[in-house]
């Protein structure tokens, strides 16, 4: 076994002795040069030496013991004496530092006890590792307040919950236990740094709007683009649906394929699709109708400003064809909920304030 098992360059291995669990390692330090921690004087004589026991991480899947020959000084400025500083060991414990760092990631993942037996110390010692690693977790981690926010949400146990998150880092900064607006709002309040949010992107969801407004009031709300642009595409498949629930099986035949074809935008269509849509457009007028608007609504995002992005929405929902807005079980309304009410100006907004990446 080679002399640097321990790969600890400050330290000289001098003996080393396996056992069916266990390594014992004989090893003294390289280094001299020490100051009296008391008064600082480098002005120190040798007092005896003393056998220090420092546990290491395992090596083979056998426990470590390292038996530092530890010097002992007396400083001969203020007399006092004290044990030479170990190098790499943790100033709170007889163990090396990679053993703690490496203790506190597992103490949180593994029961103490299998750390304790697996190292060859107490669970006590596991436990306090642990203690350490959490409040120096709590110390230094902070999910910085983001100046562009996204609210959204999921779906964990049945429940939609709130998510809050970093839309420049793509991170998520907390997860609530609701979507209201009290917990919505309440969780905004306690942020560090609410002021300084200057976006926020949610989705249709009327309280998000009203926690953001009242907590938030000089953050710019943006509805995310694609939560927007999906309800074209619902209108879209409602009014392909009800066509094709007037269909004979014959007829409905000749539509193969048209879900596929319809939902996709009008420039990645290419040869025998176009076609295939030319003639449907021919031949079911409301269809052609519902795909020009899925695709004019979606062309509302090219603006390149706000006023810009108004102005063609209006053009848009004038435009709209009246066999998909009237007697069509789809509305008028239903095709331009969520762009209506006070979400219209915020709309445009999310392409000329996204940062480009
Ligand atoms: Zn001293």
């Amino acid at each position: 076994m080679p002399a640097n098992i321990l790969n600890l360059p400050a330290y000289t291995v001098t003996n080393i002795v396996e056992t069916e669990h266990d390594y014992h390692i004989n090893a003294e330090t390289k280094t001299t040069s020490q100051t009296c921690p008391h008064c600082y004087s480098d002005h120190l004589v040798g007092f005896v030496r003393n056998e220090q026991l420092v546990r290491d991480l395992p090596i083979h899947g056998k426990r470590i013991g390292i038996y530092v020959d530890t010097r002992r000084y007396q400083c001969r400025s203020c007399n006092k004496t004290f044990y030479e500083r170990l190098p790499d060991v943790d100033g709170k414990r007889m163990m090396t530092s990679r053993l703690v760092a490496w203790l506190g990631k597992q103490s949180v993942k593994r029961p103490f006890s299998h750390l304790a037996e697996e190292i060859g110390i107490s669970e006590m010692t596991v436990k306090n590792v642990f203690n350490d690693y959490i409040n120096e977790l709590e110390r230094t981690v902070r999910f910085e307040t983001p100046q562009w926010m996204g609210i959204d949400e999921i779906h964990i146990i049945k429940k939609p919950r709130c998510v809050v998150s970093n839309i420049e880092n793509n991170t998520i900064v907390n997860v609530l236990r609701d979507r209201n607006k009290k917990t919505v709002a309440e969780y905004l309040f306690r942020l560090k740094g609410r002021d300084l949010v200057k976006c926020v992107a949610i989705d249709m969801w009327e309280p998000y709007k009203d926690a953001v407004r009242d907590v938030m009031p000089q953050a710019t709300i943006v509805i995310d683009k694609f939560h927007v642009v999906r309800m074209a595409n619902d209108c879209l498949e409602k009014v392909r649906k009800e066509i094709r629930g007037s269909l004979t099986d014959k007829q409905r035949r000749g539509l193969m394929h048209d879900r596929f074809i319809l939902l996709k935008r009008e420039s990645n269509l290419k040869g025998l699709d176009l076609i295939t849509l030319e003639s449907w457009t021919k031949n079911y007028p409301a269809l052609g109708a519902a795909y020009r608007a899925k695709e004019d609504f979606f062309a509302i995002y090219d603006a390149m400003t706000v006023q810009e992005g108004i102005t063609q929405f209006r053009d848009w929902e004038a435009s709209l064809a009246p066999e998909i807005k009237t007697p069509s079980t789809l509305s008028r309304e239903q095709l331009t909920t969520g762009c209506r009410r006070s979400w219209r100006t915020s709309i445009i907004r999310l392409r000329t304030l996204t940062p480009s990446r």
